[in-house]
């Protein structure tokens, strides 16, 4: 793996907006992609760098106007900039206006398009380690707040004949579900407040964890109570989109139960691919690196 990486004349620039983005872990996986890829096909000029740009809310459109000055390639959007940049873009893909959301904008023909590659990111394990027919499958999703909204289109890709999502505050449950009444997604979504899990939880084939519960540093918290998880059909996949602690409480009771567990780092490797592929314009990105990149910055290998 390439460690250094050479600034020139002729690097070009990426990054991730956000208020705070210390805490990105994208810059020190892309950085790591972007080195190695200078090592494999150095003749093809993919000289890229990839920086953390702390941007307040206020100077969102200013920073976007001063990205296209100066000729930025592409960005990743976190918190809070996620729906507050789509107007300023000049095109937003079907996939990330269907979310509601962008997490990756390139610059295509002078102008900015957004994109958002949650849902490739939540689905690649689904569609390789994990790949079989859904048609027939139920998924119970736990909260719906943004990346429930990933989930659930994600879901919807692959299939699944019914989609559950299982929330605590009902207006918030009624909107999710309304913000999709106009789209092929409604058929198979149904949403359930908290009380209903234990009548749910037996029919799962995939149950997703989007809520926080679990995540560092509240590691010996779950979504769900020893009781609830005990009902989990053997052989159905836990999915926790959590990547810290490695593996989750919720993740290590779904294990002891017989089912398939997946966490959240390969949905953070895996939309960090999405995102440059659009970039580069290049198919063949060095994903173990970036794994490893991860891995090594979060104290895991
Ligand atoms: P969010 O928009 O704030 O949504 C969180 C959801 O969890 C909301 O529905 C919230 O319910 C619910 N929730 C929070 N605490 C709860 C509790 N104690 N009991 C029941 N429900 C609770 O956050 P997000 O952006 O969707 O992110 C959610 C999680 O996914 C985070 O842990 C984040 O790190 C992870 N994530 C991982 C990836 C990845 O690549 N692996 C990508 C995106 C997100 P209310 O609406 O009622 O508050």
């Amino acid at each position: 793996m390439a460690n250094d990486k050479l600034i020139t004349g002729k690097t070009k620039l990426l990054g991730v907006i956000g208020h705070p983005v210390e805490h990105s872990l994208s810059p020190a996986m892309h950085n790591a992609a972007l080195a190695q890829l200078v090592v494999d096909i150095a003749n093809l000029g993919l000289d890229y760098v990839y920086l953390p740009f702390p941007i307040a809310p206020e100077n969102l459109e200013v920073a976007i106007a001063g990205f296209a000055a100066i000729g930025v390639v592409g960005f990743n959007v976190t918190i809070p900039h996620k729906q507050a940049i789509m107007p300023l873009l000049s095109e937003i893909t079907p996939l990330a206006q269907t979310i509601g959301a962008v997490n990756t904008v390139s610059r295509q023909n002078n102008q900015w398009v957004g994109t958002n590659t949650d849902i490739e990111g939540f689905i690649a394990p689904l569609q390789t380690t994990y790949k079989q027919d859904w048609s027939q499958k139920v998924a119970v999703i736990l909260g719906n707040g943004g990346a429930a909204r990933a989930v659930v289109v994600g879901c919807h890709q692959l299939g699944f004949a019914k989609i559950h999502v299982v929330g605590r505050n009902v207006q918030r449950l009624q909107e999710f579900r309304d913000s999709w009444s106009n789209s092929p997604i409604a058929e198979n979504l149904q949403v359930h407040q908290w009380e209903e899990l234990s009548k749910l939880i037996p029919q799962a084939n995939l149950l997703v964890n989007t809520t926080p519960i679990g995540m560092y540093p509240k590691v010996d918290e779950s979504p769900l109570s020893g009781e609830e998880i005990a009902n989990l059909p053997t052989g159905a996949i836990a999915y926790d989109l959590i990547y810290i602690p490695k593996p989750t409480q919720f993740l290590e009771q779904a294990q002891k139960q017989g089912a398939i567990a997946i966490d959240g780092l390969e949905m953070l490797v895996q939309q960090g691919v999405a995102a440059l592929k659009i970039w580069l314009q290049q198919e063949n990105i060095p994903v173990e690196v970036m794994r490893q990149a991860l891995q090594k910055h979060l104290g895991l290998s």
